[in-house]
């Protein structure tokens, strides 16, 4: 029997805890420039500096009911006013009110100067010219005030805040047609693997449908990135090595997937060590093992995750989604953790931090977490239907079914 010839020596390993290398990868970038955006277009983008009120909300005291703007003092049951002006939404006059008389109002409309409430018309018969009086209200009572909300000058909105519908009713109700936001981040993702082939081909024997692309773009794009590109190539180190410097040329980040392990084809190892500044990892966690992090010869950060589908969209979430949030600006990087209760039992490796696809169910009001697609890393079949990812830690071997657990929640929020 003859020995086996020995293959080239596998380049050395970092090993680091899944936190370890969560923190080496937030730090290869920090907040993209600031650019100056429509408020109508500004949803998903964080401020790149605080934002104050130019107005003062309401900008004057403002009717809360349609109704009759009064003077409380003067109200009486069953007492008949003068109707003398009507004040709609919108009047743009500055009216007075006379003693002993009414103006009738509608929501929203400027309260006229000398009134001090608003009675609403359901109190009221509903007259026009004449109103009689079927009840009273006290002094201030539907009116909103000048200011209440807020006032002009205060800061209603600070740098680092993810903007939601919320926030881009606030920005434009407070006077602004744009704000200074961070760039998104460009993203391009590069698929490797002789056996890939696109989504919709036939398959032949040997080869599958390339989904990890379009998982990762449709990840980054729900993190706010600019997906600038998706590429898939072959196993071969030059052409990776090419697609690479091309990518980087055009995006902010390049994530890769596949060919980072420790296989003989395993070409996206060797094209980062030839042409970057990147280690290589082996992350104490499940799913996620091998990684590679760094910056390529352009200085563009690259992140390298496994090829495994449910390994790249687990990898996505620890490692990518904080950087991508990062980049874009966002004070609070990082996806909210919960409790949930688990339904099953559940073994973990010893000495692995342990991320289980999970959906959560909370007809109950406290979460249930129910397990999802199994241990292996290629099973794509329930991917789909997670919507958290239990987050066993790497001391930890069993759990037992009722136990509470921390659960990373996986459903975009608006801010
Ligand atoms: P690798 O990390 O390249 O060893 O790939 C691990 C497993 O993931 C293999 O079964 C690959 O066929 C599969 N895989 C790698 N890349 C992709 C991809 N882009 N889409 C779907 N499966 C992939
Ligand atoms: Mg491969």
């Amino acid at each position: 029997m003859v020995d086996a010839p020995a293959g080239p020596a596998l380049p050395a390993r970092t090993v680091r805890s899944l936190d370890e290398h969560a923190a080496a990868v937030l730090a290869l970038a920090g907040p993209l420039p600031a650019q100056t955006v429509a408020v109508a277009a500004v949803r998903g983008r964080a401020l790149a500096s605080d934002v104050r009120s130019a107005v003062d909300l309401p900008p004057w005291d403002s009717s809360a009911m349609d109704g009759y703007a009064v003077r409380a003092g003067e109200l009486r049951p069953g007492a008949v006013l003068d109707v003398v002006d009507d004040v709609p939404a919108g009047d743009t006059r500055t009216v007075r009110l006379p003693p002993g008389a009414a103006v009738r109002i509608m929501t929203g409309a400027p309260v006229p100067a000398g009134a001090d409430a608003v009675l609403p018309v359901e109190l009221t018969d509903g007259g026009t010219s004449r109103v009689r009086l079927d009840g009273v209200v006290t002094a201030g009572a539907h009116v909103r005030r000048r200011g209440e909300d807020v006032r002009a000058g205060d800061v209603v909105l600070r740098a680092g805040d993810l903007l939601g519908a919320g926030a881009v009713g606030l920005l434009a109700a407070t006077g602004h047609a744009s704000v200074e936001v961070h760039a998104r981040p460009r993203v391009a993702v590069l698929s490797t693997g002789t056996e890939l082939v696109a989504p919709g081909d036939p398959l032949r024997h040997g080869q599958i449908h390339e989904s990890n692309g379009p998982q990762l773009a449709a990840a980054a794009a729900a993190a706010g990135a600019d997906v600038v590109a998706v590429v898939a190539v072959g196993d071969d180190v030059d052409a990776v090595r090419a697609a690479l410097a091309d990518l980087a040329a055009r995006a902010d980040v390049v994530v890769t997937t596949g060919g980072v392990s420790v296989g003989a084809y395993d070409v996206v190892r060797d094209a980062l060590l030839a042409d970057g500044t990147t280690q290589l990892v082996h992350v104490r966690m499940q799913p996620g093992k091998p990684q590679a992090v760094g910056v390529l010869a352009d200085g563009t950060p690259v992140l390298a995750l496994p090829g495994n589908p449910v390994s790249s969209f687990v990898s996505f979430e620890v490692f990518v989604r904080p950087l991508l949030r990062r980049m874009l600006g966002a004070r609070d990087v990082h996806r909210r953790r919960l409790t949930a209760v688990l339904t099953t039992d559940v073994r973990s490796p010893a000495g692995r931090r342990q991320l289980l696809r999970a959906r959560l169910d909370w007809s109950t009001g406290t979460p249930v977490a129910e397990l999802v697609g199994g241990p292996g890393s290629h099973l794509l079949g329930a991917l789909a239907r997670a919507d958290a990812l239990v987050d066993v830690a790497e001391d930890v071997t069993q759990l037992a079914a009722g136990s509470p657990v921390t659960a990373i929640d996986l459903r975009e929020h608006d801010a």
